[in-house]
């Protein structure tokens, strides 16, 4: 018998996710597949949408690369760019779309000779100061680029801060410098331009309603089926792609007044039955939860003690007819992965991120779904 742990990916459940994305925002949507996929692997969910995805996005060349080998023909955005000019011969040959996100890329690409011309997305930056051209540069760089040979398109884009937030209002004002900066070049309308990340679609329908189709959103997250917004934890319309198990190995009690685990941080406080479970930081479950839900059986229960690399253990007492063998959910279906982002003091995004070691199996319900939309 091979060890349990298993992250089982419902490709149905990213393609329904692909669609409520799009559904809500109501343009186009580039489905972000960067970092192998938030963890649940880019090919497998780039295939798994093909036929209707309007396109991708990652993060670089490598990653765009991997999906054009595997026979991924939409459009690939690259969301940081090139990060050294010898990438730009290959992100023409393979046909990719780039973020120009700093003055130094506009004027490389400007500087390089280019054997057919590159769709760029110019981003500003409206607020978030991670990357993205002040609104200056930003006017300067769309006028230099606008009609030169290498450019075959400018599509204005730029990032929130806090879209998360509902109570923000700092994603309104970066909408307004959005909107006033793209304004402010020359011949252009706001007719084609890209803000709108997870929280913005599920959140901020400002942002996009009074755009025409040609918006493009970049949802993320929401397409593995987390919500993005606290407030939304049981959101009803998005489905988790990942559920993440394991089963109990071994079952033991405990006395009053004992403790278990690495550095002893969990005392019991009355006798209890402890269920160890074959999931550890190994496998990317968190070692910082403290008192994270867990699934046995189908009964909520909670992680005690610390997580250690290979295994962690949960409390049994109340769990009915359990035994070497029950199957353990630490996210999916019964327990939301945002629940354990929050006991271990972050977001799902990292959690996904971070499994491995784990089993991967995929499956796909309604394939013949797809294959009936042409
Ligand atoms: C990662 C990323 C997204 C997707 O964000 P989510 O919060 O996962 O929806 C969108 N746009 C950019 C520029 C990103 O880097």
């Amino acid at each position: 018998m091979s060890r349990p742990a298993i992250a089982h990916i419902r490709l149905d459940a990213f393609r329904h996710n692909y669609r409520v994305a799009k559904q809500q925002h109501g343009g186009n949507a580039l489905a972000v597949v960067k970092a192998n996929a938030y963890g649940h692997g880019a090919i497998k969910c780039a295939k798994a949408i093909s036929n209707e995805a309007d396109g991708f996005a990652v993060a670089c060349l490598e990653e765009a690369l991997e999906l054009r080998k595997a026979g991924i023909k939409n459009p690939i955005l690259l969301l940081e760019g090139f990060f050294e000019m010898a990438e730009l011969a290959e992100i023409v040959a393979n046909d990719l779309w780039l973020v120009l996100h700093a003055q130094w890329q506009v004027n490389q690409l400007l500087a390089s000779k280019l054997t057919k011309p590159v769709q760029v997305w110019l981003k500003l930056d409206s607020g978030m100061h991670r990357v993205g051209l002040s609104p200056e540069q930003y006017i300067s760089a769309f006028e230099r680029l606008n009609q030169h040979a290498n450019i075959s398109k400018i599509v204005p884009m730029s990032h929130f801060a806090n879209a998360d937030n509902l109570n923000s209002s700092h994603t309104l004002q970066q909408l307004a410098l959005f909107q006033h900066t793209v304004l402010s070049t020359k011949n252009h309308s706001l007719k084609d331009a890209s803000l709108a990340n997870s929280a913005a679609v599920l959140g901020w329908p400002q942002v996009f309603v009074s755009h025409p189709q040609k918006h493009w959103s970049r949802p993320g997250i929401m397409l593995y089926g987390a919500h993005p917004i606290d407030t939304h934890l049981h959101n009803q319309s998005l489905r988790p792609v990942m559920q993440l198990s394991s089963q109990i190995i071994s079952i033991h009690s405990i006395h009053q007044g004992d403790s278990i685990g690495y550095g002893s941080i969990f005392t019991a406080t009355r006798d209890m039955l402890v269920g160890v479970v074959a999931c550890g930081y190994g496998d990317g479950y968190p070692r910082s939860t403290i008192g994270a839900p867990v699934a046995v059986n189908g009964q909520i229960t909670t992680v005690i003690g610390r997580v250690s690399m290979d295994m962690l253990m949960v409390d049994l007492t109340h769990i009915t007819a359990t035994h070497v063998g029950s199957s353990v959910e630490l996210w999916g279906d019964q327990v939301q992965a945002n629940a354990v982002a929050k006991a271990a003091g972050t977001i799902a995004y990292e959690l996904f991120c971070n499994v491995k070691r784990v089993q991967f199996r995929y499956s796909d319900t309604n394939q013949s779904d797809t294959d009936s939309i042409t």
